[in-house]
């Protein structure tokens, strides 16, 4: 098994990336990286670069490029592939990123697809999603739910995790000054990385993400052919 292709998700914090990139793994098999969870992951285990990442993450910056990279060029390098389709969640978020993540492809293998979607959602839903979002504080399961009245990722169990049984929390870049700060940096990025993308020549499928997640998931499959 190779990788024959990659699906970049970009959109703003709380747009659905990751829920629909869950998804993606548990139904099609897909595998997804999730930088957020990579950098979540460093800052629980207090490694070094777990440190350094720590204030970007909880004032709702973004890590440096030069360290996102690091961690995505390191999976890339290290991963054995069992799907051949990689979700790449939430990267790249700035151009230079894009730039980067561009080169490390062409060396990795010049024949892969790159997909790129963008999700489509206005800042209002964003805030009341991020502000309701309750995340399973077991580093490895990082499991996300919705204590939204009605919402179809609520857990069974009270603040307790499905999967892995453990209790949920806040995020903290889920409190409402960083929640402001990461839209606005989002905002900031965004039209120049899709215009990058353009100009490199790729077609952006924008995904209009303020629907429920059944009928998000079944537009998806349906524009990616089905799968
Ligand atoms: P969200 O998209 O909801 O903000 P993520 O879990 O994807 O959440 O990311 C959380 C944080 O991790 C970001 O606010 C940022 O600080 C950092 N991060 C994640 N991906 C990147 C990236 N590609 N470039 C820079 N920082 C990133």
């Amino acid at each position: 098994m190779s990788i024959r292709r990659v699906v970049l998700f970009i959109g703003p914090p709380g747009s659905g990336k990751g829920t629909l990139a869950q998804l993606c793994v548990q139904k099609l098999g897909w595998v997804q990286i999730s930088t957020g969870d990579l950098c979540r992951q460093h800052m629980a285990q207090g490694s070094d670069l777990g440190k350094k990442i720590d204030f970007a993450i909880k004032s709702g910056k973004l890590v440096s490029d030069a360290l996102i990279n690091a961690m995505v060029f390191d999976w890339f390098k290290e991963y054995t592939p069992v799907s051949d389709t990689v979700i790449l969640d939430g990267y790249p978020r700035t151009v230079q990123q894009a730039k980067d993540f561009k080169q490390l492809l062409s060396q990795f293998d010049p024949s892969l697809a790159l997909i790129v979607v963008a999700f489509d959602i206005d800042d209002k839903t964003v805030i009341e999603r991020l502000s309701s979002r309750y995340v399973c504080q077991n580093k490895e399961c990082q499991k996300v739910y919705s204590l939204r009245p009605g919402s179809s990722l609520a857990p069974q169990k009270e603040m307790i995790c499905d999967d892995c049984g453990d209790p949920l929390g806040r995020r903290k870049d889920d409190e409402p000054v960083a929640i402001k700060e990461r839209l606005k940096v989002y905002h900031q990025h965004e039209q120049e990385l899709l215009s990058f993308y353009k100009k490199s020549g790729y077609s952006i499928w924008h995904l209009k993400s303020d629907m429920p997640l059944k009928e998000l998931f079944a537009l998806f499959k349906e524009k990616m052919g089905g799968c």
